[in-house]
């Protein structure tokens, strides 16, 4: 017979529950739980708020020379079938062969992340009748790309690129537009770069190189590394830029696909390289850039850092005995893509475009930035930035105005509206070292007032509310 349930008895089962101490097992498990958190998964990154500027000023600089050179901004979807890109990039290849994330929906329907954006862009021209509209057909796009990549320095499974592609124009200055839209994309963005180009022809001049090149790399075998000897039959254009030392000399003795192209590819390729020269655009021909993706016809293209920067930085490097990585990697690269719609169900159409990597570029800029912080020559005052102090609630709410009205003004302005005291607030200014700070307290909300003091003499002015935009202009100029 079940017991009654008395008062008693709930207040001996409660006493007996905090006995026995659960509670304290529970609280236990959770808090080891707590320790433990949660982490990144390899090679996806947080940007973080210094790097998240810096990214924001890629995206713009890209936005803006993309505008400027008559591009406009699309979107396509993260997630796409997993045949578009294994059909587009080609089977054989690194991305399509040991990089894409493929996964079955909940449909069945084979999809992926995408590891790239021109097979998601030649989509969208074929689906969505761009190909009926004036051509060329310019579009650039910014997003984040996936690839099960080997993480290291430079080399995410989550990354972004940012990218341009014209359709419908068979012509070299496409090419070289496209390649003068990249480098001024990394110039405003101070970031002196070099293009190696080469041109790999068309499908057929390819075809014909290729048979030359079997024969080749067939009779150098045993001196090629392991991991080229697997390419041989496989995908023999890319033991071309194979990394490995033992490579090397085999590749520098290999046939030239530049030897094999037709007349008209060699023509077209001529005058790439002239429209450069117009240009000013620094490039190194480089008869072994084969680019990893199959889709590729005529000229390919690389960005990379300028070597003289390179070897400045690598001086840094050493003398401050950092142990980073010295060989410079690819910001970006691209080409031309002539049989790719059609390849995709779309009417034969010629099309060109890059992709710059937008993480390696943050990388540079960051790391020159701290650079230049280290270097106390080139950390000077801050002359045109204001900070601005407040004391007080009072303080607070009229500084959230004042801080717009700045703003309007366009002045370059620190503020941290958190802080209350006025020590941890010059502290600040101090660090950051801002040439004036504003100073905000409860009798100058009364006064109508606000104090501008020099932060390195320490003179103070108090100066009217209403007068300050006009001082602060006069007192920057
Ligand atoms: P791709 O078309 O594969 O040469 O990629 C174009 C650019 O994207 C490269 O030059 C890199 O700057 C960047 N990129 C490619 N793969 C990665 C990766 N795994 N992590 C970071 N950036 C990448």
């Amino acid at each position: 017979m079940p017991k009654k349930i008395t008062k008693k008895i709930v207040k001996k089962t409660i006493k007996k529950q905090s006995v026995k101490k659960p509670i304290k097992k529970t609280i236990k498990k959770v808090s080891t739980k707590k320790q433990k958190g949660y982490f990144n998964l390899r090679g996806m990154k947080d940007i973080l708020p210094r790097a998240g500027s810096t990214f924001l000023d890629v995206f713009h600089a890209s936005e803006s020379v993309a505008k400027f050179y008559g591009f406009s901004y699309v979107e396509s979807p993260i997630m796409e079938q997993a045949n578009l890109f294994i059909r587009s990039i080609g089977k054989g290849t690194d991305v399509v062969d040991k990089e894409m994330y493929v996964f079955e929906d909940k449909d069945k329907t084979k999809v992926c992340l995408r590891p790239e954006a021109t097979a998601s862009l030649v989509r969208m021209y074929i689906n969505n009748g761009l190909q009926t509209v004036s051509q060329p057909v310019k579009m650039w796009y910014w997003g984040s790309m996936f690839r099960h990549d080997r993480p290291q320095k430079g080399r995410y499974r989550q990354f972004h690129q940012f990218g341009c592609e014209s359709f419908g124009v068979d012509s070299p200055v496409v090419d070289a537009e496209l390649i003068v839209v990249a480098y001024n994309v990394l110039k405003d963005l101070a970031i002196n770069s070099i293009v190696k180009i080469n041109s790999i022809g068309s499908l057929e001049d390819r075809e014909n190189y290729l048979v030359e090149l079997v024969g080749y790399f067939r009779s150098k075998r045993s001196y090629l590394s392991e991991e080229s000897k697997k390419k041989i039959n496989k995908n023999p254009l890319r033991i071309l830029d194979s990394k490995h030392e033992q490579d090397k000399e085999v590749i520098a003795e290999a046939p030239q696909i530049l030897d094999w192209l037709s007349e008209s590819s060699k023509k077209s390729f001529i005058k790439v390289l002239e429209y450069l020269d117009e240009a000013n655009i620094p490039y190194v021909l480089t008869p072994t850039l084969v680019r990893g993706l199959d889709y590729y016809t005529d000229t390919v293209f690389e960005f990379f850092e300028d070597e003289e920067n390179l070897q400045e930085k690598k001086q840094n490097k050493e003398e401050n005995n950092s142990k980073e990585e010295k060989t410079s990697i690819a910001l970006g690269g691209g080409g031309r893509y002539n049989k790719l719609v059609s390849e995709l169900g779309g009417l034969e159409t010629p099309a060109a475009g890059f992709a710059l990597g937008v993480e390696r570029i943050v990388n540079i800029i960051e790391k020159t930035k701290a650079r230049e912080l280290r270097n106390e020559e080139e950390s000077k005052d801050k002359i045109n930035v204001v900070f601005l102090a407040q004391l007080g609630e009072q303080a607070s709410k009229k500084a959230l105005a004042l801080v717009e009205k700045l703003r309007e003004n366009n002045f370059e302005l620190y503020h941290n509206l958190a802080k209350t005291s006025l020590k941890a607030q010059l502290e600040i200014a101090n660090k950051i070292r801002v040439k004036h700070t504003l100073i905000l307290g409860q009798k100058e909300v009364q006064d109508g007032t606000i104090i501008v003091r020099d932060m390195d003499s320490g003179i103070q002015e108090i100066i009217d509310q209403n007068k300050v935009i006009n001082h602060l202009k006069k007192i920057l100029k």
